[in-house]
């Protein structure tokens, strides 16, 4: 897509250190990484939201991904990995074309995602919440 930053790093018109290619992903260093060795890993075809990725290269991406996150253990002596996906500006997307993060994490690497835990105010107001996602989840067959 015309203007998209990820989409010039896959047609070469934007510089980036590859990690991976094949016909459905690429993937590549994060040039402000959380730890180094951080890599995103990004379909070929431009989607901006991951719910539009065809399931065969959502598939491709996580494998993909944790594949990186085994390697990275290897290569950068890493303890443990995160995947994470940010789906939209209040997710905290910044760049609009679907990416997965790979980040190599260490027992000492002092990052703490800040991750809450609320509780519900009751089981009935828990109930109805899990039956107003299971209304609204459609999921169809892609690919
Ligand atoms: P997000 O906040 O999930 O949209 O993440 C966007 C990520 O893209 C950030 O971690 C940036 O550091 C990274 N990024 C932005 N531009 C580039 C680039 N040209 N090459 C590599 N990584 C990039
Ligand atoms: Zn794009």
């Amino acid at each position: 897509m015309k203007d998209c930053i990820f989409c010039k790093i896959i047609a070469g018109e934007i510089p980036s250190r590859k990690i991976y290619e094949d016909d459905l992903v690429y993937a590549f260093m994060d040039i402000g990484p959380i730890n180094y060795g951080h890599t995103l890993v990004i379909p070929k075809e431009h989607h901006t939201s991951s719910a539009t990725i065809p399931e065969a290269t959502a598939g491709r991406m996580f494998r993909v991904g944790a594949r990186i996150g085994v390697a990275l253990k290897r290569a950068l002596d890493a303890d443990a990995f995160n995947l994470h996906l940010a789906d939209g500006t209040c997710a905290g997307q910044v760049v609009m074309h679907a990416h997965l993060h790979v980040v190599p994490r260490g027992a000492d690497d002092n990052f703490h995602w800040n991750w809450r835990q609320l509780k519900y105010e009751s089981d009935a107001a828990a109930d109805e919440t899990a039956e107003k996602i299971r209304k609204a989840l459609k999921l169809e067959t892609q690919d």
